[in-house]
């Protein structure tokens, strides 16, 4: 299975991603997280996307897709994938049409308050990528990762004012990338409130139309 997380910034792609990789036995690939790691290391790459990133602003499309589409490449791949984050624009849905067939796109929608606390209530691992939320999804042991031990952290892009701004550069230039799927017939809408596990059936039962 090949499929797209498609939704705003703090709908629950990363965690459904997750979720949905686990089961299916498929890579979850999260261009966020690539993106955040090339940043710590300082890369060519990571210092080119760190202030667009910063600013709540999408990085260039030649960068993106030349990333995604040799990560895409790699072996574990081959057997399919969840892409979490990836595209964001035209131009990136149609460098990835022509590189892979996507099965199925699953486009989570929440109201906007709901995703700006979502957000603001994020703590990351940047060890791992594993996220929390402060109150509705918190770690065992506080700032702790579950999985790993590492030293939880906020993402410095989940400020107040940068969310709104993602979420405002999501509406212009990605939400238009809906319509493209569902031309295609492969778009599947599901509405991202309640439990974790509650919005993960809502996706199974999605993915079985
Ligand atoms: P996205 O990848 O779309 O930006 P995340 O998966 O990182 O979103 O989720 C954003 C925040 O909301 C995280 O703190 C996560 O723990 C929390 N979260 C995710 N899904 C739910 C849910 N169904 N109910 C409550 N909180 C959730
Ligand atoms: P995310 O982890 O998906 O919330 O992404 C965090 C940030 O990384 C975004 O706000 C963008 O600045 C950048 N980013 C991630 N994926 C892409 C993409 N496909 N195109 C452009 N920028 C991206």
């Amino acid at each position: 299975m090949r499929i797209i997380m498609l939704g705003p910034p703090g709908a629950g792609k990363g965690t459904q991603a997750v979720k949905l990789a686990e089961r299916l036995g498929v890579p979850h690939i999260s261009t966020g997280d690539i993106l955040r790691h090339e940043v710590a290391k300082k890369t060519k790459l990571g210092q080119a996307a760190h202030k667009y990133m910063a600013a709540g602003k999408l990085v260039p499309d030649d960068l993106v897709i030349e990333m995604t589409l040799k990560r895409l490449k790699a072996p574990d791949a081959r057997k399919g994938f969840i892409l979490d984050g990836y595209p964001r624009t035209l131009p990136q849905a149609q460098a990835l049409d022509k590189a892979a067939k996507i099965d199925a796109v699953v486009n989570l929608f929440l109201d906007p308050e709901d995703l700006v606390k979502r957000s603001t209530g994020r703590w990351v691992c940047p060890n791992c990528d594993a996220v929390y939320h402060v109150l509705t999804n918190p770690p065992a042991k506080r700032g702790v990762c579950d999985k790993c031990g590492s030293a939880l952290v906020q993402r410095e892009d989940d400020t107040e004012k940068v969310v709104r701004a993602r979420i405002r550069t999501y509406d212009d230039l990605t939400e238009p990338l809906a319509a493209h799927y569902r031309a295609k017939g492969i778009l599947r809408d599901v509405y991202a409130s309640g439990h974790i596990e509650e919005v993960h059936q809502r996706i199974l039962e999605a993915l079985r139309k």
